[in-house]
């Protein structure tokens, strides 16, 4: 067992923290707003005032934040975590924040820490169960080392040297942001075509974007879109996403229009719904505080 500080406990890193407390490890947690940490002081973590703290004795310590802006200030803002780190600690980013991002904080480690990018892939059911998909950036020897902490999330993949998991993760959700609105758009066509939404539905569902419809299928329908995966996260990606392709004169221009789409839903008050509120967006409909609807006849919230 190992001794394991982890920093970001929202959506994903809560669950996450909880499968490492239940594998036996010994865990030091730390949150900016510190009453997330209540749940797993009360399964036994130990919980540092700060984030520089959660590494004294730690064998690795692991973030898992919401924007590259985030991980900034864990890692070199005031009582920081980076410049705590020792020789030989492992620091484990789970985020989403690209591997430009990635590059830059490797640089700015104290000597003979490492680093470790491991996106995940995958939602929160799939962190509470230990089914995600864990993308490694990283040396040989760091990958064996920090492989069998990542098995307690779920499957875990080497995708190359360091900053590889941060950019495969970059692709896989270039890729997710097209399906959903792809989604979108199907439907808002179909409708304006005058074809019902549960035949465009079933269609769409043995159609290439089969897999998302089967996903978001009840959060369409029923126009309710309590967050798993935040529409803030999924813009955040798609920025990330356009961003490291210009930086390396690609063109995407279906991205940019994806995140356009992402940008407008946020805009239009679906920040922090699931991402799957971006198709009410494309079928014009208005988003609520809580909620995102379908059908505004049906919307008393
Ligand atoms: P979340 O619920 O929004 O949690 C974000 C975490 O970041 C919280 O612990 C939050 O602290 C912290 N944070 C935000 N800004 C901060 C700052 N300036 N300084 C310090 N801490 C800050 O997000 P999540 O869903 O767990 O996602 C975490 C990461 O995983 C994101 O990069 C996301 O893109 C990625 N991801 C998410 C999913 C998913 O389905 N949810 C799937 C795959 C990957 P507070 O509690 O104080 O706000």
């Amino acid at each position: 067992m190992a001794k394991i500080g982890f920093l970001g406990l929202g959506e994903m890193g809560t669950p996450m923290a909880t499968r490492l407390l239940h594998a036996g490890h010994d865990l030091v947690v730390w949150n900016r707003s510190a009453e997330r940490t209540v749940p797993l002081a009360q399964e036994g973590a130990a919980v540092a005032s700060f984030p520089a703290k959660a590494a004294t004795g730690a064998d690795f310590v692991i973030t898992m934040l919401a924007t590259p802006e985030a991980l900034e200030q864990v890692l070199f803002g005031t009582a920081g975590l980076a410049p705590a780190l020792s020789p030989g600690q492992v620091l484990i980013d789970m985020s989403t924040v690209g591997p430009d991002e990635v590059r830059l904080v490797a640089a700015r480690l104290p000597e003979g820490a490492s680093l470790v990018d491991a996106p995940v892939r995958g939602s929160v059911p799939l962190a509470a169960s230990g089914s995600l998909e864990v993308f490694v950036g990283a040396t040989d020897e760091n990958y064996e080392r920090v492989r069998p902490i990542l098995e307690t999330f779920g499957k875990v993949r080497h995708t190359g040297g360091p900053g590889s998991g941060a950019a495969m993760k970059l692709v896989a959700n270039l890729a997710l942001g097209a399906a959903i609105v792809t989604l979108g758009e199907a439907l808002s066509l179909g409708e304006s075509l005058e074809l019902k939404r549960d035949i465009l539905l079933d269609a769409l569902a043995d159609s290439p974007i089969g897999p998302i419809v089967k996903a978001k299928r009840a959060n369409v329908e029923s126009g309710d879109f309590a967050p798993t995966f935040k529409l803030r996260h999924a813009a955040k990606d798609l920025r990330l996403v356009t961003e490291a392709a210009a930086a390396r004169g690609r063109e995407l221009k279906q991205a940019r229009a994806n995140r356009a789409w992402l940008d407008e839903a946020a805009e239009r008050g679906a920040a922090d719904l699931d991402f799957s509120a971006v198709v009410a967006t494309i079928s014009g409909e208005e988003h609520s505080a809580g909620r995102g609807r379908l059908n505004k006849a049906d919307d008393e919230h």
